[in-house]
């Protein structure tokens, strides 16, 4: 079997990826291809950005390679922070700083709706495919649960009591986002063997 590369240092991802994935597709992480280049993300799309850190793998590892770039889209903010989502608060990329920043600006906001968006790119075998998927929820007040990552302790899915950091990660997984796009993977390279 074809070595598949995901495209992250974030282990939370490598985890939640890996579960939907199954044995079947067993992905290697930056950390365990030893890979310790810079991975940028300059494009003005969650696509653009996916594709660009997917090439670049693709093309230093000469491995097939499949990247991810999420974003939180939140009306009351005209769709922000959106593709800035990972440096809301500043170069640090705190996700703490970064959920404090975003209930700064929702304080007194009566719509609080919002959605998460996951792009995924695969560069396999010289051709690249995109994956996506989305979860529509709302922004809470204040953070809620100590499980997954990220702005987990304010989003609340549609349909859901829960915070996703209040949830599994099962159920996380079967409705987030990334779920969703990384299930698309999984029938793509399903349907390749
Ligand atoms: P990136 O896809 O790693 O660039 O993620 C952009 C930003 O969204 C980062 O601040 C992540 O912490 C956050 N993020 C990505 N996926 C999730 C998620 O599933 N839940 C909560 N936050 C996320």
């Amino acid at each position: 079997m074809k070595r598949l590369v995901f495209a992250t240092r974030n282990v939370h991802k490598v985890a939640e990826v890996q579960e939907i994935l199954t044995k079947k597709h067993p992905i290697l992480s930056l950390r365990e291809v030893g890979y310790n280049g810079e991975l940028p993300e300059e494009q003005q799309t969650l696509a653009g950005n996916a594709l660009q850190k997917a090439r670049r793998v693709r093309r230093e590892l000469g491995a097939n390679c499949f990247a991810d770039d999420t974003g939180l889209e939140v009306d009351a903010l005209d769709g922000a922070p959106g593709i800035h989502s990972a440096r809301f608060a500043g170069e640090a990329c705190d996700p703490e700083a970064n959920t404090r920043e975003l209930l700064k600006r929702m304080q007194g906001a009566a719509r609080r709706d919002a959605r998460f968006r996951c792009v995924i790119a695969l560069a396999s075998n010289g051709r690249e495919y995109l994956f996506e998927g989305s979860v529509e929820g709302e922004i809470l007040e204040s953070p809620r649960g100590t499980g997954g990552f990220g702005y987990d302790a304010v989003f609340r899915p549609a349909g859901y009591e829960e915070s996703f950091a209040e949830m599994s990660p099962e159920l996380k997984n079967t409705i987030s986002h990334r779920g969703m796009a990384v299930r698309e993977l999984a029938q793509f390279l399903d349907s390749q063997h």
